[in-house]
């Protein structure tokens, strides 16, 4: 069978944490120390074979609007699955992180399939106890991956646990 599956999937989360760079590694196995907030607003397609099945994601990016902690309507709508987003090094960032798994929640659906990542894993200075973080995502039945988009550790493995969420029957 040929079918294809199309889905969109949102990457959200506070300021600074890493959303773009994630993207970047994934989309171009690529990292910049630079800050672009200002540039990013950009979709990303990207055709994936995986699991004998034909994937096309359709992969949002923000443009710096999570910085008002909303985002547009638009921004959410008929997305499938989401990747959320936290800094270990500022733990603000895992609180913000649990508001915007609750805003997802009400905003596009109970059932949309999300992936906690815990970034910049290559750090030192965690400010978050990840033992905290596991027992978060155990309760809401999310799957956790300490990534980095600097080193690439995780990237595409928290990217791959995503679209193996993704319904496919
Ligand atoms: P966004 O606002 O969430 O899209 O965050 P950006 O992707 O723009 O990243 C913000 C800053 O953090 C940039 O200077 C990036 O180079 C840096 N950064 C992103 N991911 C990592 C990471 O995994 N490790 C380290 N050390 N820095 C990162
Ligand atoms: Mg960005």
């Amino acid at each position: 069978e040929n079918k294809i599956y199309s889905f969109k999937i949102v990457i959200i989360g506070e300021s600074s944490v890493g959303k773009s760079s994630l993207l970047l590694r994934f989309h171009k196995n690529q990292f910049s120390n630079k800050c672009e907030p200002t540039i990013g607003a950009s979709h990303v397609q990207k055709t994936i074979n995986t699991f004998d099945k034909q994937f096309q994601l359709l992969i949002w990016d923000t443009a710096g609007q999570e910085q008002y902690h909303s985002l547009a309507p638009m921004y959410y709508r008929g997305a499938r699955g989401a990747l959320v987003v936290y800094d270990q090094t500022v733990r603000e960032s895992f609180n913000k992180a649990k508001k915007w798994v609750d805003e997802l929640k009400t905003q596009v659906s109970q059932n949309v399939r999300i992936v906690l990542c815990a970034n910049k894993s290559d750090l030192e200075n965690k400010n978050v106890d990840i033992e905290e973080v596991k027992t978060y995502c155990e309760e809401n039945e999310m799957l956790l991956f300490q990534t980095s988009a600097k080193t690439g550790e995780n990237v595409h493995e928290a990217f791959m646990g995503l679209i193996k969420l993704l319904p496919n029957k």
